[in-house]
């Protein structure tokens, strides 16, 4: 008999091991399901689907035009695509998502019950969040304890190599990659998106091996200056699976010993932690992880939302930020934590509203990651920043990006300033401004809020809290 092999967030052939389980079997169906109506709230956003279109296309490629695409509820679909073709089996890597996990549960029962064997595997984490558990059998709450267990318990298993020989086959009732309707009608935006990126599994090999030969040696300074090359940008690559996380760090481990080596493991390791959160504590996306930030005022407005969104908030490193991640579908890690830092704590905006429309314009958009980073940022996570911790975004960028190259690559605007008053040129003196053509409030926007202020309101709002 055939079998189906169900493509998820695992689009490569590489280190697959749903794909071996599926050619030892002999011949099968490879199927993607784009499933809006069991995602929800949490169906796909518009960047995630520009790279989505692309990556299916890449991976159609790479199975010689065998890959059959479906949209609908995977319930209904999966089952009926197995007694239509007399699949005797269904292959698929594991997914950690709750609305996942339930409707995962539910296929394979309904499976099982037309006897149709299930057969799952780990294709998308390093650990098993279940495997990794405190002495007392509860889910560890600190990344430093958690990741010790980590290390100290089972190896992450070796990738495996892709099957020599793959005997795919299509479904002629398949949709075609157009009829999936994935692309937004913002032409311009899509083509600029993808002028920074290439999309796929050979492009996400290509984006690590660039990494180790030129960003790996200086990771664990550099990644923190948003204007170097130092960091891998793999994020959305491991997001949509097209590089899986152990074939990452098997070769990140063939590379000699040092911090910068570790740190980057640690990273690795961060990502398994928000899934690892996200497994044990489901509600992780939408409720605050410390119940006690349930009576926090949030303050901020639906205007304030939208300045920071567009970034117009007159504070040059977080429109930066809020710029790069528009116009790449990407924003780098430093900045990430520096806008929504002001998002929440300066501007008083609950910190879903910041997950949100991460969630819209991200193409590593990412529910485990970006529910727990927000979480950590805003206070309210596992293992938060605590709540003094608010960050001065005129010193972070003095400090992480001394010539203001990466400010200056977003908001042009104020490339003309002398480089001491582009982190905060509502301090520039009006000779100043007025020597490079420059008046605040036309050409670029008077600061939404006061820094000092805003920062002293938060600490008292969460003082209060902590009680
Ligand atoms: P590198 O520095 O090269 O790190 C390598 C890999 O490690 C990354 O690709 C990523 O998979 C993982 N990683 C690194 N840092 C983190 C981290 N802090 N948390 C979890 N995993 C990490 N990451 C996402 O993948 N999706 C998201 O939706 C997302 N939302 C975020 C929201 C906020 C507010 C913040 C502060 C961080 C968010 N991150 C998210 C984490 C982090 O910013 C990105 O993973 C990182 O910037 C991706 O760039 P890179 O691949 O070059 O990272």
């Amino acid at each position: 008999t055939v079998s189906i092999l169900w493509f998820r967030q695992d689009l490569r052939l590489e280190d697959n091991p749903a794909l071996c389980a599926a050619v030892k079997s002999g011949q099968f169906y490879p199927v993607y399901i784009l499933d809006d109506e069991n995602a929800g709230d949490w169906a796909m956003g518009a960047a995630s689907r520009v790279w989505l279109n692309s990556s299916l296309d890449k991976l159609n490629h790479s199975l010689a035009g065998k890959l059959s695409l479906y949209r609908g509820n995977a319930e209904k679909i999966l089952p009926a695509l197995a007694a239509r073709l007399g699949a005797g089996a269904v292959y698929w890597n594991r997914c950690y998502e709750p609305w996942r996990i339930g409707r995962d549960t539910n296929i394979k029962k309904t499976l099982n019950d037309a006897n149709v064997v299930v057969k799952s595997f780990n294709g998308s984490l390093l650990w098993e969040p279940w495997e990794v558990l405190k002495k007392d059998a509860t889910p560890y709450k600190v990344f430093t304890p958690y990741f010790r267990a980590c290390r100290a318990g089972t190896l992450p298993a070796k990738p495996v190599p892709v099957p020599k020989e793959i005997t795919a086959l299509k479904d002629d009732e398949a949709l075609s990659l157009e009829d999936m309707g994935l692309l937004p009608k913002q032409k311009k935006w899509v083509a600029q998106m993808h002028s920074h990126w290439d999309v796929g599994e050979k492009a996400a090999q290509h984006a690590l091996s660039d990494f180790i030969s030129n960003g790996l040696d200086r990771y664990k300074k550099g990644r923190d200056y948003p204007s170097e090359k130092s960091v891998s940008r793999l994020s959305p690559h491991l997001h949509f699976g097209e590089i899986s996380p152990n074939f990452v760090l098997d070769k990140i481990l063939e590379q000699s010993a040092g911090e910068n080596r570790d740190h980057f493991y640690s990273e690795l390791a961060w990502r398994e932690f928000s899934y690892y959160l996200l497994y044990h504590f489901p509600k992780l996306p939408d409720e605050n992880f410390q119940p006690k930030f349930d009576g926090f005022n949030w303050f901020g407005s639906q205007a304030d939302l939208k300045t920071w969104q567009r970034g117009m908030t007159g504070v040059p490193i977080v429109d930066a930020g809020m710029r790069e991640l528009w116009q790449t579908g990407y924003m780098h890690n430093r900045v990430r934590m520096i806008v929504a830092s002001f998002l929440t704590k300066n501007l008083g905006v609950h910190w879903r509203e910041g997950a949100r429309w991460f969630w819209d314009t991200l193409v590593d958009a990412d529910l485990a990651s970006n529910s727990a980073s927000w979480q950590w940022v805003a206070g309210s996570g596992a293992d938060a920043a605590p709540y003094f911790r608010i960050f001065n975004p005129v010193t972070q960028s003095k400090r992480f990006d001394e010539n203001a190259d990466y400010i200056c690559t977003y908001v042009p605007e104020l490339a003309k300033l002398p480089t001491r008053y582009i982190y905060a040129p509502w301090e520039a003196p009006v000779e100043v401004l007025e020597s490079v053509g420059l008046k605040l409030g036309r050409d670029y926007p008077e600061p939404i809020t006061s820094l000092k202020a805003s920062r002293e309101k938060a600490l008292s709002m969460y003082k209060d809290l902590a009680g």
